[in-house]
C-alpha cells in the first residue's frame, strides 16, 4: 500500500499513465486519481519515508482529515508524535501505528457503550 503525499492511501483509486523516468522517457506508472500525483517507482521519487517532525505533522493532519472522525484527530496527532519520538520508524509505520491505536480505542469505547446499553 502506498501513502500518497495528499494523505490518502492509494489502493483502488488509481489511474494508469506514462511518465518520464531515468529508465525510459515513457515508463508505465500509476497515479492517484483523487489528487493527480503520479508515482515514479523507477527513481524512487515516492513520498518521503522519513519526514521531519514538521512535515510528518502536516501529513498526519491531512491523513486524519481523510481517515478519521474529527473527535479523534487530536488523539491521533499525539500518537503520531509519540511514535516519531521513539526513533526511526517510517512515516507510513508511524501513521499506521497511530491510526490503529486510535481505532482500537474507538472500538473499545463503542464496545463499552453497547455493553452498557444492553444492561
Ligand atoms: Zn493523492
Amino acid at each position: 500500500m502506498i501513502l500518497c503525499e495528499c494523505g490518502e492511501f492509494i489502493e483502488t483509486d488509481i489511474f494508469r499513465d506514462y511518465m518520464k523516468t531515468s529508465l525510459n522517457p515513457s515508463t508505465r506508472t500509476v497515479g492517484h486519481r483523487n489528487c493527480g500525483l503520479m508515482i515514479n517507482f523507477v527513481d524512487e521519487k515516492r513520498p518521503k519515508r522519513y519526514s521531519s517532525r514538521k512535515e510528518l505533522k502536516m501529513l498526519a493532519c491531512k491523513f486524519a482529515q481523510k481517515n478519521l472522525p474529527v473527535e479523534n484527530t487530536a488523539q491521533f496527532l499525539l500518537a503520531v508524535e509519540r511514535f516519531k519520538s521513539q526513533g526511526r520508524l517510517q512515516d507510513l509505520e508511524i501513521l499506521m501505528n497511530a491510526y490503529h491505536e486510535v481505532l482500537k480505542k474507538c472500538c473499545e469505547n463503542k464496545k463499552e457503550l453497547s455493553f452498557h446499553d444492553t444492561l
